[in-house]
């Protein structure tokens, strides 16, 4: 689809875009874009002249430009929604192995000493990285280290391929990764092409708008736009339960979040796990609506290495029992409320 230009309604007043924690991925910090915009304007020669937008309404600001591969998909869209498939629950898994099991893809992990885990390096409270240290924390990124402890007796044995929503699959399916730790939702339809560890945490589907907008739930994104990404659950939600919404598709959702400050859409729908991270980065936003969808996470393993997802099951079982998971929920997601118990795992074997 190409890429279309939402134009942004003239009646809703200028934000300035705030950023908390780490900048979204692809971007520059404020004093990098300063000093790129400043040179770019002296080799332009404008610094002698007046600006040639000083003429328009928001003076010398120009129309923020949109994410680089952000597509639209219009109101009431012809483009089908995927069906879910039933399988009965996805979210059986196959029973735990101890630490000491072996198999094909353990011993490939083993031999090559590091664990190679897919995540997403901009997601507040999940995977990003730690402005004073540079290394990479939050709730996926610490059940990832807790996987390579059993592996190797060694968190940090783990070397992290940065990975979008949409590519997750294809890095299993292509065995670019060992594992995908990235706010992953069990679903029929990806169990078609992809191994899943039990359930590591549970979301729910809701909306983030600008506090005071008038948005207060679904039926209000009516008529109003809507930013999500490609290949995501929260996309096919969305689409069936709100069709009178047009939808904009960005790569990350740090970029959501970005043209949500900049008034190129109205909401961003995804996880509540997901939008508290955002929330955090702006406190002008809230968290709207009731949930629409129960969104399981698992890790993400390729289809076939059964051994793996053994393992990870008996990692996962061990940081329910010791105190681990909890402790990570409370380090991480206390905006979500109060530390839950542990989902407790199904098995299908
Ligand atoms: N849980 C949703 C999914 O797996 C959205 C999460 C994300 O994009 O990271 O599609």
């Amino acid at each position: 689809m190409r890429p279309v230009r939402i134009p942004r309604r003239p009646a809703v007043p200028r934000y300035r875009i705030r950023r908390a924690g780490p900048p979204p991925r692809g971007t520059r910090s404020w004093p990098v874009r300063g000093l790129i915009a400043c040179t770019a304007l002296l080799l332009a020669g404008c610094a002698t002249g007046p600006s040639p937008r000083s003429d328009t309404p928001h003076g010398d600001y120009a129309e923020p430009p949109l994410p680089a591969q952000a597509t639209a998909i219009p109101a009431d869209s012809s483009v089908p929604v995927p069906d879910d498939p039933d399988c009965g629950d996805p979210t059986a898994s196959l029973r735990p192995a101890g630490p000491a099991a072996t198999g094909p893809a353990l011993n490939r992990i083993r031999a090559r000493g590091r664990l190679v885990v897919g995540l997403d390096t901009g997601s507040n409270l999940f995977s990003f990285r730690d402005p004073n240290s540079g290394v990479i924390v939050g709730f996926d990124a610490d059940i990832a280290r807790e996987v390579a402890r059993d592996l190797f007796g060694d968190p940090d044995r783990i070397e992290y391929r940065s990975l979008g929503s949409e590519e997750r699959e294809a890095a299993l399916i292509d065995r670019r990764v060992d594992m995908v730790v990235k706010t992953m939702t069990v679903t029929c339809a990806r169990l078609e092409r992809v191994a899943f560890s039990t359930v590591y945490l549970k979301a729910h589907q809701r909306v983030l708008a600008i506090k005071g907008s008038g948005i207060e739930s679904l039926k209000d994104l009516a008529g109003k736009r809507v930013c999500t990404i490609r290949r995501t659950t929260s996309l096919e939600h969305i689409r069936r339960i709100q069709p009178e919404a047009s939808i904009l598709t960005v790569p990350t959702w740090a970029d959501c979040l970005v043209v949500l400050q900049q008034r190129q859409v109205d909401a961003v729908s995804t996880d509540d796990s997901i939008l508290a991270g955002l929330k955090a980065q702006d406190p002008h936003t809230d968290l709207v609506g009731p949930s629409i969808s129960e969104e399981p996470y698992g890790i993400g393993i390729p289809k076939g290495d059964e051994d793996l997802v053994r393992f990870v099951n008996g990692t996962l079982d061990r940081i329910r029992a010791d105190g681990t998971w909890s402790r990570l929920y409370g380090q991480w997601l206390s905006a979500l409320g109060p530390t839950p118990p542990p989902p407790a795992p199904a098995y299908r074997d």
